[in-house]
């Protein structure tokens, strides 16, 4: 089961997903095994004002918690992307099954570009 990790920061955001709590959390071992055999940890990175789909699971991660706690990230249902969007919608780009899409515009932008267009009807 997926979720959508929104930023509502300008900062790129990573975070390690602990095998303890996250690979626990998903059911099977997410993390990479070095050649000597030591196992490392996956994380995830969550680019500036970026949504990316990740696991359920990430939300037993503390890092995450905190992020979500301190209003860096927000949480969405996956269904939330298949509703129409009015302005513009996210592109999901998949890199290591991991589903990252662009950020929609912040509400700024999007407001002085209909200002704008409702400008140039008038004239
Ligand atoms: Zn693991």
């Amino acid at each position: 089961m997926s979720v959508l990790l929104v930023s509502s920061t300008a900062l790129l955001q990573v975070f390690l997903l602990p095998h303890g709590t996250y690979c626990a959390a998903l059911g099977h071992c997410a993390c990479s095994k070095r050649e000597d055999g030591v196992r490392l940890d996956s994380a995830v990175t969550i680019p500036a004002r970026a949504i990316v789909q990740c696991d359920r699971a990430v939300l037993q991660v503390p890092g995450v918690q905190r992020a979500i706690h301190a209003g860096q990230l927000r949480v969405q249902s996956l269904q939330s992307l298949t509703q129409p969007v009015s302005v513009s919608e996210p592109t999901i780009i998949e890199a290591n099954g991991i589903a990252v899409a662009t950020a929609v515009e912040p509400t700024e932008v999007r407001n002085e570009r209909r200002a704008t267009s409702v400008k140039n009807r008038r004239s």
